[in-house]
């Protein structure tokens, strides 16, 4: 292997998750001044352009909230980060969890004031699926938070997953004064005076500091003494193996605001986090980074990028091989053979032009209507297809038609490419062939309707049907006696047969009366 295949060594490539204001943009953007991107804290969100929060699309603006994924590369220590970023809105997840298929670990921020919130148990539930490596930052400790040891126990008992502590706060809000770290053996003084002061060194025991230092006068020294104590003789044993299976998160503490812990979290986190990772096939086999032939996944398809070309990128994640601007792939699904030549790779203040990308990197492909969701491509003549990236099961669905019934052909024309864009997904009644749109989040409707209003201009009607729980079932168990008002049978996509139940208990009706049928929820 040459030097240059062994660089996706070097890649890091995560996303961070959190409950909407848990600080994750905060966080990356000291990043970025960490990895030398941006030279102040603060510009990510004001600036336009491809940023963590993007004004990819207007509707972005409007509400105020990031609606789709972006990508941030940048150096730091000698690796090379990817951040995926990751829509923050509760609204809006089926993006997001297609967003962790393509990542290799994941950081996750929690509120100290709110500890574990909704939003990030949803996320964390597929993350702990798929044994993605975590890591958790506890952040805002500038302000009075919840006790450290509560925050802990919380995160095991409703994630269900063993924490270790890397460090343990000294203190918080008005008294925070500092960090005990126990991996590094030092305590981190939060506003040293000097930069000699920033770091002191701990005693061989690990349990007090070398030298005397006024911080040992803190009203919440004694009691992080106790506490670190007792995590060192009663906590988890760290183990590198059970993190990289996603059974052990290394628990940090900090303020991204004020720049606390950033750095030393960053720094520990590249000492674990995994380079990238070979990726199954349908098949049952699977592609290693080793792999010197270039392929790659399809992971999220966005439109409108930049409202004056009306562009659509592809984004693919690169498993194995190294790409080359100009290079002919082939496309699994169809065999139909594509040459790269409008590529775009994301770096935090500009599009740039990409040569070459390698594993665990991410590469956009402007797309004319080639692409699909979990499309695999793929150089040379072994023909390669990733296994299937889950699609999720709908919860919200509404009733939709064109307003203007002459629109009907740029209405289907929409429909379906924003169905292949996974912007929501596409059912139809099995008698009537109306067409029923199905989403995770409520706002996966508005971003449908004011884009086919803007970019296939055609205003829908929805309407409403409430949340339904879908189920799939074997066509040939299917009597069309079967359904009713509250149990509605539809076809997905593909023509497969659906069941929409008003509810559990019509489900539970129809499990009992037809006990015989296979009942399916496909995530
Ligand atoms: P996101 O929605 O998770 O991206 O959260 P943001 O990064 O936008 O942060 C939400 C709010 O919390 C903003 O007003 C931030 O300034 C604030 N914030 C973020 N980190 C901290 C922190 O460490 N301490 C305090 N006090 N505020 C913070």
């Amino acid at each position: 292997m040459t030097a240059e295949e062994e660089n996706f060594k070097n890649r890091r490539t995560f996303a961070i998750i959190s409950h909407p204001d848990a600080g994750k943009t905060t966080i990356t953007e000291q990043m970025l001044l960490l990895g030398g991107v941006v030279r102040e804290a603060g510009t990510v969100k004001g600036r336009k352009g491809n940023f963590a929060k993007s004004d990819w699309m207007e509707i972005e603006q409007k509400r105020g909230i990031s609606v789709t994924s972006s990508v941030l590369q940048f150096d730091f220590q000698g690796k090379r980060i990817n951040i995926l970023d990751t829509p923050g809105h509760e609204d809006f997840s089926e993006d997001t969890y297609r967003t962790l298929m393509a990542v290799d670990s994941v950081i996750m921020v929690v509120d100290s004031a709110k500890g574990i919130e909704p939003q990030t148990k949803k996320l964390f539930e597929i993350v702990k699926e798929r044994h993605i490596p975590i890591f958790t930052f506890f952040n805002k400790l500038d302000r009075d938070g919840r006790p450290p040891l509560d925050l802990v126990d919380e995160l095991e008992t409703i994630l269900g997953i063993e924490a270790y502590p890397m460090n343990w706060p000294i203190g918080s809000g008005k008294i925070l004064s500092g960090l005990f770290d126990l991996y590094h053996h030092r305590v981190e003084v939060y506003h040293p005076k000097t930069d000699a002061e920033r770091f002191l060194p701990l005693n061989a025991a690990g349990t007090d500091l070398e030298q005397a230092n006024s911080i040992q006068q803190s009203p919440a020294w004694a009691e992080t003494q106790d506490e670190v104590e007792m995590l060192t003789t009663a906590g988890n044993e760290f183990s590198e193996t059970a993190v990289l299976q996603g059974k052990l998160t290394p628990v940090f503490f900090g303020s991204a605001l004020t720049n606390f812990g950033v750095e030393t979290f960053l720094e520990t986190y590249m000492q674990y986090a995994p380079a990238p990772a070979a990726k199954p096939t349908v098949d049952g086999d699977e592609i290693a980074p080793t792999d010197p032939t270039f392929s790659g996944f399809v992971f999220k398809i966005q439109a409108n990028m930049n409202p004056k070309h009306r562009d659509r990128i592809a984004f693919v994640r690169v498993v194995s091989g190294t790409f080359e601007r100009g290079m002919d792939v082939s496309l699994a699904r169809n065999g139909k053979k594509i040459r790269l030549s409008n590529v775009t790779e994301f770096m935090a203040d500009a599009r740039e032009k990409v040569e070459t990308a390698v594993p665990g990197d991410i590469i956009g492909l402007y797309d004319t209507g080639n692409f699909q969701i979990g499309d695999t491509i793929y150089a040379g003549k072994r023909k390669v297809t990733f296994a299937e990236l889950p699609t999720f099961t709908p919860e919200i669905f509404m009733r939709v038609q064109a307003k203007n019934v002459l629109k009907q052909k740029s209405f289907h024309k929409g429909i379906e490419q924003l169905v292949q864009e996974g912007t929501i997904q596409m059912y139809q009644a099995w008698d009537s062939g109306d067409y029923i749109l199905g989403a995770v989040g409520a706002l996966q409707f508005e971003v449908f309707q004011f884009r086919m209003e803007n970019e296939y201009n055609t205003e829908v009607n929805l309407e409403p049907m409430g949340s339904k729980i879908a189920r799939w079932i074997k066509p040939d168990q299917l009597n069309r006696q079967m359904a009713s008002s509250r149990n509605l049978l539809v076809k997905d996509r593909h023509g497969a047969p659906v069941f929409l139940f008003e509810n559990q208990f019509a489900e539970r009706w129809f499990k009992d009366k037809y006990p015989e049928v296979e009942l399916e929820a496909k995530l």
